[in-house]
């Protein structure tokens, strides 16, 4: 085996695959681009792979018979065998054996916190390095697509059975495709002007590039899945319509009430919500013309962001693109406990983006113009039950401070946001306004996308809270399946 070395680029020849591959070639994750020089667009961030990395990045399987990968990936993908392959060179059959379990591994294989998820699981991951998994993923959906791949599904009959689904995020596109697999007419309305939901008005191109959720439309109409979009249901089309039109309705409309405190200056108007934030820069980037997001362009500005997940870490990222002069992330917790993932924190790192953890925001002050001056902190330390062993977070006497700041920006996360239509249309909510599954008629099922309306199915984070796109790709596929199962119980 021969492994030539190159900087940090290493294994530029192929190597010949063995259990025990691992030991000779180091995890290599494809190029990413400099910060200096990615920092001043919002495109993404990696190289594609070539395919002598594909092959040997996916040797690395110690294909060690009891995949820990495969149980810890949310939709238990065949991990393992299509890494086997693509080792091979049968980069076709892997797409292939992708698409069994995720309709989506190209986005999956971009956005999901793999350090978190299958790449943690893996066996090799101490010691070694994990294998790429997401990385490979990705790059070989991209070229089946690329090529135009199509799976071979039956096609959808004129008399087949209608379902509507209500949001095109991932929940919803992976009920659509898995009901369009099955031979079942899916028509997905969503009230924005592209499909993809948070993937498309939520996470930047920098993770994700908007041309990837257009390609899979393309998949998704070709496949026979129906679009209409600029469509809120509930306003352009009441529910009662939909309900009279359709044989079972899917319902994949995510939380978007952002979380707020009342601390002193936080109801001044003068806070920057996530959201709004990252929807204005993509509307603006993007060109869809959604007035409703104006974009919100922090060029010069010295910007706070407040919070430790996902959404702050695109928010940073973005106040960094559009030139802001300096921007603080400020967490509450510690490094260890932030709930986004530690790859995209080193990210905003290199990009240049100061953290400050164990710090609380205690009030937003004004300049006697009503703009921005700076933000009021102070310090935080987890204090350890020695009894119980469980950790609080408490504030530190006197240690309070001024951060100058002239935009600070609110990702504290989401909660639920049930639609007026719910009680009319007898979906049930919890205390918390999270859509309430079902209990299961047999206790062997272990959960239910069934919502207290017959006909009517629930996933995704209006039912689980904000979460991630994997768990709501499953949901959806789970619904799907529910669907089907509940129309062969009527014809039976
Ligand atoms: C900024 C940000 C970054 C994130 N980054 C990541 C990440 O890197 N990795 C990861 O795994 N997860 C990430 N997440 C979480 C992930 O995006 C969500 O968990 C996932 O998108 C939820 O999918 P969903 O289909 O349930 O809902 P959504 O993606 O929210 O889609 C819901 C859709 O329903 C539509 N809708 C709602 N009401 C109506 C109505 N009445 N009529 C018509 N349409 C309606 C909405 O317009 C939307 O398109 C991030 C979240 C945010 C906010
Ligand atoms: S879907 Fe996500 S968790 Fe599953 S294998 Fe792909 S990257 Fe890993």
């Amino acid at each position: 085996m021969t492994i030539k070395s190159e900087g940090n680029k290493t294994q530029q020849v192929k190597v010949s695959a063995s259990p025990l591959t691992f030991l000779q070639l180091a995890r290599e994750t494809p190029t990413k681009r400099i910060a200096d020089e990615r920092k001043i667009d919002f495109k993404e961030i990696y190289d594609d792979s070539d395919d002598t990395q594909l092959a040997n990045q996916s040797s690395r399987c110690l294909d060690c018979g009891n995949p820990y990968c495969e149980w810890k990936c949310p939709l238990h993908n065949y991990i393992p065998n299509w890494l086997s392959l693509v080792s091979k060179d049968r980069l076709d059959d892997a797409a292939e054996l992708m698409y069994q379990t995720n309709p989506l591994p190209e986005i999956c294989g971009r956005v999901c916190p793999q350090d978190r998820l299958c790449e943690q699981a893996c066996t090799i991951n101490t010691g070694f390095g994990a294998v790429t998994i997401g990385m490979i993923e990705k790059n070989i959906t991209d070229r089946a697509l690329a090529k135009k791949w199509r799976p071979n599904i039956p096609t959808i009959k004129a008399n087949a059975k209608r379902v509507a689904i209500i949001g095109a995020g991932p929940a919803g596109i992976a009920c659509a495709d898995q009901l369009a697999r099955n031979g079942i007419r899916a028509v997905v309305y969503d009230r924005y002007p592209e499909i993809g939901g948070l993937l498309t008005f939520g996470i930047p191109g920098f993770k994700l590039e908007k041309h990837v959720m257009r390609k899979r439309k393309e998949f998704l109409q070709d496949i026979g899945v129906e679009f209409k979009l600029n469509t809120d249901v509930g306003v352009d089309i009441t529910f009662q319509e939909i309900q009279e039109t359709y044989d079972s309705v899917f319902l994949a409309m995510g939380t978007y009430k952002s979380v707020k405190t009342d601390l002193p200056g936080f109801d001044s108007g003068k806070l920057i919500n996530a959201l709004d934030y990252l929807i204005g820069n993509i509307n603006h980037q993007e060109q869809f013309a959604m007035t409703q997001f104006p974009e919100i362009n922090l060029n010069g500005k010295e910007v706070v962001v407040l919070g430790g997940g996902d959404t702050a870490m695109d928010c940073v990222r973005t106040a960094v693109r559009q030139g802001a002069k300096s921007v603080s992330c400020i967490y509450r917790r510690d490094e260890d406990s932030m709930p986004g993932s530690p790859r995209e924190v080193q990210n905003a790192k290199e990009e240049g983006v100061d953290f400050h953890f164990l710090l609380a925001p205690a009030a937003l002050n004004l300049n006697d113009d009503k703009s921005v001056k700076s933000l009021s902190v102070y310090k935080t330390e987890l204090v350890i039950n020695k009894d119980t062993g469980a950790s609080k977070l408490q504030q530190v006497k006197d240690s309070g401070f001024e951060i100058k700041a002239d935009a600070v920006i609110t990702a504290f996360g989401f909660k639920a946001s049930p639609a007026n239509w719910f009680n009319k249309a007898n979906v049930e909510t919890d205390k918390n306004g999270l859509v309430k599954m079902k209990a299961s008629e047999n206790d062997s099922l272990e959960y239910s996308q069934r919502t207290s309306a017959h006909g009517i199915y629930a996933g995704g984070d209006m039912v689980r809270g904000a979460d991630l796109v994997v768990t709501a790709i499953a949901e959806g596929i789970q619904a799907a399946n529910e669907i089907i199962e509940d129309f062969e119980e009527l014809t039976e």
